[in-house]
């Protein structure tokens, strides 16, 4: 039996995923990947996920038959789920009208209840109902984009991962697309921590065409997961010299692609994290420079999206 907090006696540990080299243009040094859509939900978030509630269980907030409750239609609800199912708690997702019914199924197999809250409520309507629930119900809400233990989680585990077994234990620049944050913030922190001078990059996804009346560059939302300006853990003070890079959405689209024909079963993000990773390469023209990155999920979440569109 495991120390582990969990009803269940089949809670495992989350493994450490790999870090790989990957070069697409052999004309620049490779990109350090982690192949973090080898966790057992098929996505970072499972390390959030665990990191939270294993914390809450450890403080008494959450015990045997909880209620964990999370306003999220993504891959964080997939992965509370799995965690949820492991250690013997209940689990509600709240999401607005309309997801896609892979994410639902996925949910409710794990045991979870998929609750919707009114379209044009969007998200902050499934945010207030977990509220309720929190209140009435007493459910503990893991808050992801609110809570600084989703930093922490990738503070203590992916970035550790990473001095681990990167050359040299060093790090020259981390580099990810922004949802919550946690990723940018867990992955820069956690490597300063060992003494690395690593500069923090956002992977930002921009629509070149404009929406309309923007005229150029704006926010593109067509990268599932990676969102603007909701998050309250990402902030440039606390990422010191910080670096933007935009990646035009096709780029981001075209280059998972690739990295799909490579053998990476990646979801859009990686591609967006890819690209980004690459133009720092370019704009840095340091051979020896180490740029590591994520790949956050898997392909088959995507396969009624624009990504398989080439294929279908
Ligand atoms: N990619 C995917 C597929 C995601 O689901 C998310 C987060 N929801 C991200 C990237 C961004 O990660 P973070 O929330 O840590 O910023």
């Amino acid at each position: 039996m495991s120390d582990l907090p969990g009803c269940h006696r089949y809670l495992n540990r989350v493994a450490p995923t790999p870090l790989v080299p990957v070069q697409l243009d052999t004309s620049l040094p490779p990109v350090w990947c982690k192949l973090e859509f080898f966790n057992p939900s098929g996505s970072t978030k499972d390390r959030i996920a665990r990191f939270i509630l294993e914390k809450a269980w450890r403080g008494g907030r959450v015990t045997c038959g909880s209620l964990v409750a999370e306003a999220s239609s993504g891959s964080t609800s997939i992965a509370l789920a799995l965690a949820c199912a492991q250690m013997g708690l209940k689990f509600v997702a709240v999401m607005p009208e309309g997801v896609s019914s892979e994410r639902v199924l996925i949910i409710k197999a794990y045991g979870g209840e998929v609750r919707h809250t009114p379209k044009d409520a969007g998200i902050r309507g499934a945010i207030a109902e977990t509220e309720r629930l929190a209140k009435e119900n007493g459910a503990f809400l893991p808050r992801q984009f609110a809570n600084d233990d989703n930093a922490d989680a990738h503070r203590f585990t992916t970035a550790r991962e990473v001095v681990d077994v990167i050359p040299g234990g060093r790090v020259d620049a981390v580099v990810s697309g922004v949802g919550t944050g946690g990723t940018l913030v867990g992955l820069y922190l956690g490597c300063r921590d060992v003494g690395c001078a690593v500069t923090p990059v956002h992977a930002r996804p921009v629509n070149l065409y404009g929406d309309g009346d923007a005229e150029c560059c704006s926010f593109s939302g067509r990268i599932p997961g990676v969102v603007d300006r909701i998050s309250t853990i990402f902030s440039e003070e606390r990422l010191p010299g910080l670096l933007t890079v935009e990646v035009p959405d096709e780029v981001a689209m075209s280059t998972t692609r690739k990295l799909m024909k490579l053998g990476f079963p990646v979801g859009p993000s990686s591609g967006l994290n890819y690209a980004a990773a690459v133009e720092v390469l370019k704009r840095r023209g340091d051979a020896s420079w180490q740029v590591v990155t994520v790949f956050p999920d898997r392909m088959e979440r995507y396969f009624t999206t624009e990504l398989f569109g080439p294929y279908v």
